[in-house]
């Protein structure tokens, strides 16, 4: 048995027929010292700073945060080093919080969407290989985790039955696609939606959004490992205002 684990260079995956993504985003990240707003929040950044992503700002403590953003390559041929750059020296909202301190510099990319298939004869691939990847915040420690997990019970199972042919093992991806696959297809719809609005747009949404009913159910439900969950409290609670939301989804 292969269990790849390879991260998203896919080497490895592609010789067994495994893997395959919608799309890869690109990004650079650095740790710094940085004037937070609140150390008990994330900063997010959208819009045209990062083309086909997201801005951020971690706050680590003590003035310490990992700043960084992610790129689409499809929709921009610049390095994300340099849309990196633009951001800390121009953008508005960080005017002197930043303090040009690099302590390190991260380029690394995170896959979104799987194309293809997580097992082959003998292999099951896990993490970043086959994109079991958040594809609004990029995240994929948990899934990654998670879905290790499975693949554990998979072999054992397929051990005992001596058995690993893909047939098999199919039914890992069944297994990981019945926990998170609902989520991940539900947040491709959004990245999709979200990470190609022009900035007007997205300030619109934005200002709908700041409402104190829609604030209270997103601090009450919001959970970044399941958008969906969020998504059908507020359609549950708030029907009016996400029908005026659902105007610029159309
Ligand atoms: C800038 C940035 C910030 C991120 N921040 C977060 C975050 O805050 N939270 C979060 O959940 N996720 C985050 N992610 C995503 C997260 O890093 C990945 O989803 C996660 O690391 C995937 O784990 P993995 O084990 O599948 O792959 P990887 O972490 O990429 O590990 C794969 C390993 O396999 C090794 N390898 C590759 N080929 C071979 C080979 N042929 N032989 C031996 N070894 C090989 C690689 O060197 C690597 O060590 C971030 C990603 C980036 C790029």
């Amino acid at each position: 048995m292969i269990v790849l684990a390879e991260g998203v260079c896919g080497r490895i995956a592609r010789m067994f027929g495994v893997g395959g993504f919608e799309k890869v985003i690109s990004c650079a990240q650095i740790e710094t010292t940085y004037d937070f707003l609140d150390e008990d929040f994330v900063e997010v950044f959208l819009g045209s700073w990062s083309p086909g992503f997201f801005a951020w700002a971690v706050p680590l403590g003590d003035d310490l945060g990992r700043v960084g953003l992610g790129v689409n390559p499809e929709l921009s041929a610049s390095h994300p080093a340099d849309h990196l750059q633009n951001f800390l020296s121009n953008h508005p909202a960080l005017n002197g919080r930043y303090k040009e301190n690099v302590m390190s510099l991260t380029i690394g990319a995170i896959p979104i969407g799987l194309k293809g298939r997580s097992y082959a004869d003998g292999v099951v691939a896990v993490g970043d290989a086959v994109a079991q990847v958040k594809p609004i915040s990029g995240g994929g420690v948990y899934l990654g985790t998670l879905c290790g997990r499975i693949a554990a019970q998979t072999i054992a199972e397929a051990f005992e039955n001596g058995d690993t042919s893909a047939k098999r093992l199919s039914s890992y991806e069944r297994a990981w696609k019945k926990e998170i696959g609902r989520e991940l297809k539900f947040g491709m719809k959004i990245h999709n939606w979200i990470f190609t609005m022009k900035d007007e747009k997205i300030s619109e949404i934005l200002k709908l959004l700041n409402d104190e009913k829609i604030l209270n159910v997103v601090n009450t439900y919001g959970d970044i490992d399941s958008p969906l969950s969020l998504a059908k409290k507020l359609l549950k609670e708030l029907d009016f205002n996400i029908l005026r939301m659902i105007k610029f989804l159309i």
